[in-house]
């Protein structure tokens, strides 16, 4: 389990040592700052809700960096009254995954991947000095998907590779395409917070969303990774961080 062994039991272990041990110590534990970055509200919730919650537990910061409020999710109602709903509904998601919400301010539907927002998002995201960023797998049906996992991508590069990055899925076999996971996390007994917050999404039809394509997907990785239920990560490493083929190293 690749991120379990990272970082998620790597704190529980201080943790254990600290409730033994004086207050001094507690200040000893590396606290990592979580990013999460999605290009709707929902995202970052449905793809990785059970691995953020996990993070949360174990005394991390997170933060859901959403690329835009998801103002263009229904043409009946105007942009500014769909943005103010769909803030709300992070809010309220946001706070069950002890989250913090930011809103990058694209624009839903009309995402932009140029060299403005390249600079922007590096500078949005080095500000929150993270140890690990999540973002959307590029390789999606939905462009703003597309845009989402390409600019975390370039401030990683840009920054000369400062923090982790790993790619999630969502929806996959309608949006997110030829995704296979490097890393799993067991979010089995998260899994019933993660629904709660997918479902504060009540704009979004988060209990049909949940049962076509989450559930049966926790479980499908669930099985891939020898548990009930898993969330997938792409865990891109830098050249020098891959392992060579064992038997042929060096
Ligand atoms: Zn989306």
């Amino acid at each position: 389990m690749g991120i379990s062994s990272l970082a998620i039991s790597q704190v529980s272990g201080a943790t254990k040592e600290s409730a033994q041990s004086n207050k001094s110590k507690e200040s000893h534990i590396k606290k990592l700052q979580i990013v999460c970055v999605g290009a709707h509200p929902g995202d970052p919730e449905f793809g990785c809700g059970g691995t953020m919650a996990k993070y949360s537990d174990a005394g991390h910061a997170v933060t859901f960096l959403y690329l835009t409020k998801g103002e263009a999710s229904d043409p009946k109602i105007s942009y500014a009254q769909m943005a103010a709903l769909r803030i709300k509904e992070a809010e309220a998601s946001c706070k069950i995954l002890n989250a913090l919400p930011l809103f990058a301010g694209q624009i839903d539907g009309n995402t932009v991947l140029d060299k403005t927002q390249n600079q922007e998002m590096t500078k949005m995201i080095l500000a929150l000095k993270p140890d690990i960023v999540f973002t959307q797998w590029p390789v999606d049906a939905h462009p703003d998907h597309q845009v989402t996992g390409l600019l975390p991508l370039t401030a990683w590069i840009r920054s000369n590779r400062q923090f982790h990055l790993y790619f999630y899925e969502v929806n996959t076999g309608s949006e997110t395409m030829s995704f296979t996971p490097t890393d799993y996390v067991d979010i089995t007994s998260v899994r019933d917070r993660k629904k709660l917050a997918m479902f504060a999404h009540k704009t979004q039809d988060p209990i049909a969303t949940y049962n076509d394509y989450f559930k049966p997907l926790e479980e499908f990785r669930g099985l891939e990774a020898g548990v009930k239920a898993a969330e997938g990560f792409i865990h891109f490493k830098a050249i020098g961080e891959r392992s060579s083929i064992i038997g042929l190293n060096g």
